[in-house]
């Protein structure tokens, strides 16, 4: 398969759903590589905890020796909020004619007709959307009618062609997420395993979740 998985999120911290994800989604549909896409400054949710160095920090962190999977730091160094339709523009112009596919949360796909130029993204790229706990398919409205629409049922017919189908994906279904994580870091309990040995060290290290450094290990 030829097609880049975009990877977009806060990551404040990466964790291992998106770890899990990841990696699934690059042996199972044999994406060339996912790329992981910290934002700078998310359009819906208020701004992340943890600045944008410590994220990037983890992100290295997690991800440095992994095959396939690679940082881009667009979005960081863009001024303003982090829109995908930017980013997947900026993606489209560097790589004219390659497949490429966001990949997203059913929680976030939820959202999705309230993203800046939503309309725009499907002639972009394709959607890769992969369940998540809580987080149901939309059957009804904007988003009911794009999925019967886009919804491709093979991942081979995302090398098809550049952009335009959405490819619902079941992934291992881990209920974490980093605001819970963040909430366990400041009740003074350990994120140990929900993500990787050395984010737990520079949480530790930084401090970024809660200053009580020792309380987490
Ligand atoms: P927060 O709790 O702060 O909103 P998050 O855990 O959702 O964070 P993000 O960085 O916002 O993490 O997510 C980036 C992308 O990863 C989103 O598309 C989201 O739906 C997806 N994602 C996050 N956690 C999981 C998970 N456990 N399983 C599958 N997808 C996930």
């Amino acid at each position: 398969m030829t097609a880049i998985g975009i990877f977009g999120g806060t990551f404040d911290p990466i964790h291992v759903g998106h770890l899990r994800t990841a990696t699934e989604l690059l042996e199972q549909l044999g994406l060339a590589e996912v790329r992981f896409v910290p934002c700078r400054v998310p359009p819906h949710d208020k701004s992340p905890t943890a600045s944008a160095e410590v994220r990037l920090c983890m992100l290295h962190a997690a991800l440095d020796d992994v095959p396939g999977f690679i940082i881009d730091e667009r979005e960081l160094r863009r001024a303003g909020p982090s829109y995908s339709v930017d980013t997947v523009e900026s993606m489209r112009s560097e790589f004219p004619d390659r497949p490429l596919a966001w990949i997203v949360g059913m929680d976030a796909f939820a959202t999705l007709a309230t993203w800046h130029r939503w309309e725009d993204l499907l002639g972009l790229t394709h959607i890769i959307v992969v369940h998540r706990p809580g987080a149901d398919v939309p059957g009804t409205g904007a988003l009911g009618a794009l999925l019967d629409e886009r919804r491709v049922h093979d991942a081979a017919e995302l090398d098809r062609s550049p952009a335009g189908g959405i490819l619902l994906h079941a992934v291992t279904q881990l209920d974490v997420s980093s605001t819970d994580i963040r909430d366990m870091i400041g009740r003074g309990v350990s994120p140990r395993y929900l993500v990787t040995e050395p984010v737990v060290d520079i949480i530790a290290a930084t401090g970024c979740y809660d200053h009580k450094e020792r309380a987490i290990r």
